[in-house]
């Protein structure tokens, strides 16, 4: 993360293999995705005949203990790691969403964020009473399913209804199910292993389990994996691809892979674009950790400035930390970026970051580095301003809080403090991720929003449709 990089949405997991630890795996899933959600950590399994649910507040390690994972035996289950994007942080909001009524149980992880929640809610008639998209689509598979009797029908009913970025890991008692919407907005692949299947938001959690990547799931499929083997079926027509494009410069592992790019490489190639359009004179490459640190050895690379660490970053300041007072901030105390002064002490630095949202971070970091000795301090960004907020799962500020939404680049260099500041162009983003610009969502960037907005959304869009209160 960088200096003030927007918040990472969900991970999701899940995994169909009889005989093997699947709970157990499930937990190394999530804990390889634990950069994607740090609030809360949930896992359900079966074992042909019960769902069983574990979940609560918290990272993966604190949630599940070697005590709780022995309980959690099975033969296919499925995790979700959460950052709430939309609906509050409680234990309520939590996932996997668990539903039964008795005869049929379904389980569902979901990352994303629907732009249709009021008809949704208007459709299932819980209005008042849940407060996550995710609750309204386990409710409706679920009123669905007792006609149908399987989650298979009701997915292929539901799921064409939708409107938004999801991909959506679930399970019944027997089968686990995964689907991305039709535009593809948030990745999701699939791996094999030698008695089963795994899906997961991320490569880097096929990995860590030992399976290999067979491919992703497309956008508009529903994919089914039991002991008939995996099965593909299309719920809708895919009118463009759309993958979010912050995956690359922000979002993902640098270890992990999609379209057949590490994100390790594309920042890399990011950094050695930024070197061309932006070249400075200094002394040093440096990135604000930790993910800037691909694109500044790109940097360096192009340019032969030497790279080095010039900023240590503290990783266990979680949203929950604790916040010192204004007295303690006014004596510069700095919790998350630190300078390492005798690294930088009368250099002139080049500080690559992934993003600037406000501008206020970026500016400390400015002042801190100037306190510590850089005699300049030249700020390199490995994407274009960011002018819009984004209404498919990433927690961004509203567009008044945006600092490039009115501001021009001189005018932000001015607010940050900077000696100068460039930003990668839209093209050369694009270009290091691998894809030609018509297969990306890149809407925060340039106002293109693939899926229709209805309305003036946000944040907390769900709760302001249903009147619950907003933290
Ligand atoms: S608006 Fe930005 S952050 Fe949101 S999905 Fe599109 S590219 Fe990703």
């Amino acid at each position: 993360m960088g200096a003030e990089s927007p918040k990472d949405e969900c991970g999701l997991f899940g995994v169909w293999a009889p005989g093997e630890d699947v709970g157990r795996l499930t937990y190394f899933g999530l804990f390889a995705q634990q950069h994607r959600g740090q609030e809360s950590a949930g896992i359900a399994v079966s074992d042909g005949h019960n769902i069983l649910v574990y979940k609560d507040l918290g990272l993966v390690s604190q949630v599940f203990s070697e005590a709780t994972l022995t309980t959690l035996a099975g033969d296919l289950s499925i995790g979700h790691t959460r950052y709430s994007t939309t609906g509050s942080n409680t234990w309520d909001n939590a996932q996997p969403v668990f539903k039964t009524d008795g005869v049929r149980s379904i389980a569902l992880g979901h990352n994303g964020n629907l732009v249709n929640t009021r008809e949704l809610a208007d459709r299932v008639g819980t209005r008042g009473t849940a407060s996550t998209d995710s609750d309204l689509v386990t409710t409706l598979l679920q009123t669905e399913m007792s006609i149908t009797g399987s989650l298979e029908e009701a997915a292929l009913a539901v799921l064409p209804t939708l409107k938004g970025a999801y991909c959506f890991v679930m399970m019944d008692e027997r089968s686990v199910y995964a689907a991305r919407d039709p535009y593809g907005v948030r990745p999701l692949s699939i791996g094999r292993l030698p008695n089963g299947f795994v899906v997961a938001s991320e490569t880097c959690a096929l990995d860590i389990v030992g399976a290999t990547l067979v491919r992703d799931v497309e956008p508009g499929e529903l994919i089914r994996i039991d002991d008939r083997g995996l099965h593909s079926v299309r719920f809708a027509e895919s009118p463009r691809a759309a993958l979010c494009i912050f995956e690359f410069v922000y979002l993902a592992r640098p270890d992990s892979r999609f379209r057949e790019a590490t994100v390790h490489m594309a920042r890399r190639e990011m950094g050695k674009l930024l070197a061309k359009e932006h070249p400075v004179d200094a002394d040093m490459v440096i990135a604000v950790p930790t993910t800037g640190h691909s694109a500044a050895q790109g940097y360096s690379e192009v340019t032969g400035i030497p790279y080095g660490d010039g900023l240590y970053k503290n990783n266990y300041v979680g949203r929950t930390f604790i916040q010192p007072s204004q007295t303690l901030r006014d004596r510069g105390v700095k919790l998350k970026l630190n300078p390492i002064p005798e690294a930088i002490h009368g250099k002139r630095l080049i500080v690559v970051d992934d993003t600037i949202v406000r501008g206020t971070t970026t500016k400390q970091v400015v002042a801190a580095l100037r306190e510590a000795g850089a005699t300049k301090v030249h700020i390199r960004i490995t994407c274009p301003p960011v002018k819009w907020p984004c209404f498919y799962g990433i927690d961004m500020p509203t567009r008044q809080e945006l600092v490039a939404a009115d501001l021009t680049v001189e005018e932000i260099n001015a607010y940050i403090g900077a000696d100068s500041l460039g930003y990668l162009s839209l093209e050369g983003m694009v270009r290091a991720s691998g894809g030609n610009k018509e297969t990306f969502c890149r809407a925060c960037f340039d106002g293109e929003y693939p899926i229709p907005i209805p309305g003036e959304a946000g944040k907390f869009m769900l709760e302001d449709q249903l009147h619950l209160p907003t933290i």
